[in-house]
């Protein structure tokens, strides 16, 4: 993917990756699996990652900014001894101002005990609920979604018996996208919004379950993929096994059909869509929408990749490679180094002259945001001596802000809400350009057992979005200084 955080300009960015694991078996390192499986969600954020290891309610935390590899050292594997749960996550910040508090999991410790939450997902009465937890006496230190949501529990758990209750009850007060994982002193619990926006999984290995944000993290720990956790439900996980409460599982369910197209990780299978699949249909479809007499098909790596190839077999037109990804560029390459974009762009993706010189390349990606990428794509296919460039793209056009977790925030930065696709394709300098339909768009997931969300496409949000902006008070009088 290319979720290259700060210098991916016209991808938007993915917002976090979690993993929860409750060991039944002697021999299973909890903190091993945990780093392990942080690995697989790496591409769901690289700002900052952590790990809370829970030994019979005794928890300790490492988390910091940075990757996994960034992260954690053989310090921090000492400091996290082993226990029968953990809980770890990896982020990206919208606006790039985490700091090591607001990293995850948080770790909280109130009257019942401790409590280390994980989270993804934007909820949309953000303000509302700061508002009346701060009145309340709340003191926030992150001002993030987690952090709330653990306000949330706290506050409800001494009305209910268990903390399971308390979760299921908290629930009504949370509107908008939020998958969680948490850790009470003897517990694993993983929720999913009841619109189930962001995913969610459970698995098992020997007889200790796990909860994830995809599948390909229960492959990396050599986990057996059991099911994806309902729109709603919350799933619990102590020494009698996985429990489910489904009480908010009643309503209409959208999952952000961007996971296909962008998001997630191509051998992760989502709701019963493998996402590699859909991101081929995907590409067979752009071919049957936007066909054009072509040498080559290739795509933008690495999500434009596996639509490339759907392009290919529906088109009949050789694949092909265009493109080169540098694989190996840190976030410190952009934050520290170089700070003008196309400098950047030159050292993360370049054109592979011997396969393009002279030929009419059809080349994918997923999407366009502002479209600096894409005309930088054309114009280095076209140094390189391609005789035409036809741009299709997997995914409609964006038109709208997303609130439910995913960074397309901006309604007037959009560059398709400021001109015509054709006038577009004149901009990014390319022969011809094409976007995947919203119906098109829908088809690649046909397949899921959930109802699907397409609002940044079509302006149709399933759920009510912000009717209040969320300020945060102190980090705007810190930058003020
Ligand atoms: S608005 Fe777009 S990015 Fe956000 S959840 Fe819906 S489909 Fe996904």
């Amino acid at each position: 993917m290319i979720s290259d955080n700060c210098y991916d300009f016209d991808s938007p960015q993915e917002e976090c990756g979690m993993f929860g694991i409750y060991s039944s078996d002697e021999d299973i390192d909890t903190v091993k699996e945990t780093y392990t499986a942080l690995y697989a969600l790496q591409h769901r954020g690289q700002e900052s990652a952590g790990i809370v290891v829970n030994d019979g309610g005794e928890m300790k935390c490492v988390k910091n900014i940075g990757t996994v590899s960034e992260t954690f050292s053989s310090e921090s594997f000492s400091e996290l001894k082993n226990g029968k749960i953990a809980v770890g996550h990896v982020c990206y910040s919208p606006q790039n101002r985490l700091t090591p508090v607001a990293a995850q999991p948080l770790l909280m410790r109130y009257l019942r005990g401790s409590l280390a939450l994980a989270q993804n997902g934007a909820l949309t009465n953000k303000a509302q609920l700061h508002k009346r937890l701060e009145q309340g006496g709340a003191m926030f230190q992150a001002n993030t979604n987690a952090e709330l949501i653990a306000y949330v529990i706290a506050s409800l758990r001494l009305n209910y018996a268990t903390i399971e209750e308390t979760v299921v009850k908290a629930m009504k007060e949370l509107e908008g996208a939020y998958s969680v994982i948490l850790t009470s002193p003897s517990l694993l619990i993983g929720v999913r919004d009841p619109n189930g926006f962001r995913p969610l999984c459970i698995g098992k290995k020997k007889n200790s379950y796990v909860i994830a944000s995809e599948s390909c993290a229960l492959d990396a720990v050599g986990a057996e993929f059991i099911r994806d956790v309902e729109p709603g439900e919350v799933v619990v996980v102590d020494e009698n096994g996985l429990r489910s409460f489904r009480e908010n599982c009643s309503g209409k369910t959208s999952m952000c059909l961007f996971e296909y197209v962008y998001v997630a990780r191509p051998d992760s299978v989502i709701d019963g869509v493998s996402v590699y699949m859909a991101r081929q249909k995907a590409g067979r479809i752009l071919a049957q929408e936007h066909p054009v007499e072509a040498d080559m098909v290739c795509g933008v790596p690495d999500s434009g990749l596996s639509a490339a190839l759907g392009y290919s077999i529906e088109s009949g037109i050789p694949y092909g490679t265009a493109l080169i990804k540098n694989k190996y560029i840190g976030r410190s390459f952009a934050q520290k180094k170089i700070s003008d974009r196309e400098e950047i762009l030159k050292v993360k993706l370049n054109v592979l002259k011997a396969g393009v010189e002279g030929k009419r390349i059809v080349i994918i990606d997923d999407s366009i945001i502002h479209g600096a990428t894409c005309a930088y794509i054309v114009k280095i296919l076209r140094a390189a001596g391609a005789k035409e460039i036809h741009m299709r793209v997997s995914s409609p056009p964006f038109l709208n802000p997303c609130y439910y977790g995913i960074d397309i925030s901006d309604k007037s930065s959009l560059v398709s809400n400021m001109m015509s696709t054709q006038q577009l394709c004149e901009k990014i300098g390319a022969d011809s350009l094409g976007f995947l339909s919203i119906e098109g768009l829908h088809s690649i997931a046909s397949g899921a057992k959930v109802g699907l969300c397409d609002a940044c496409f079509s302006g149709n949000y399933p759920a009510p979005v912000p009717t209040e902006v969320f300020e945060d008070k102190f980090a705007r009088k810190i930058e003020k200084k």
